[in-house]
């Protein structure tokens, strides 16, 4: 069975896109898509996705360093409560920086306690050792 290639535009829009090619969409009405058969619609959802898609607050993007310490994360959280209230800053994007920000500064109070933990351990053993070595030159020294 040969295939039907007299229609080959039956399941598809008949008007191009702004790049010129052959819009792909399913036909809607009149051969054409849902956008093509009502451009004043299309141009609607196109200023809605714009606006939803802007940024609210035109804040410059500005080089940005990872806190590498608690007091880092204070002055951090500081900066976000600062600009919330001055309004630099929306409040939904402040209360996110500002959890993070608290979840950044449990983790360096573990890892301080870890390190702190280390340290004691590894004093622990060379205490035991100086004190082993101490009894086994004992007898000598006696
Ligand atoms: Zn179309």
């Amino acid at each position: 069975m040969p295939l039907k290639r007299s229609k080959p535009t039956l399941a598809q829009c008949k008007a191009t896109t702004s790049s010129g090619e052959r819009c792909k969409a399913k036909p809607h009405k009149d051969g054409l898509c849902f956008f093509h058969s009502d451009p004043k619609k299309a141009a609607e959802l196109g200023r809605k996705g714009g606006r939803r898609n802007r940024h609210p607050y035109e804040t410059p993007l500005e080089p940005v360093t990872a806190p590498k310490s608690a007091g880092d994360v204070k002055r951090m959280l500081a900066e976000i409560m600062a600009e919330i209230r001055s309004g630099k800053m929306d409040p939904k994007v402040g209360s996110t920086r500002g959890y993070l920000g608290m979840s950044l500064l449990r983790a360096f109070e573990v890892a301080e306690f870890e390190q702190r933990l280390e340290q004691k351990n590894e004093l622990e053993k060379q205490a035991e050792q100086t004190e082993q070595t101490g009894k086994n030159e004992a007898p000598d020294s006696r």
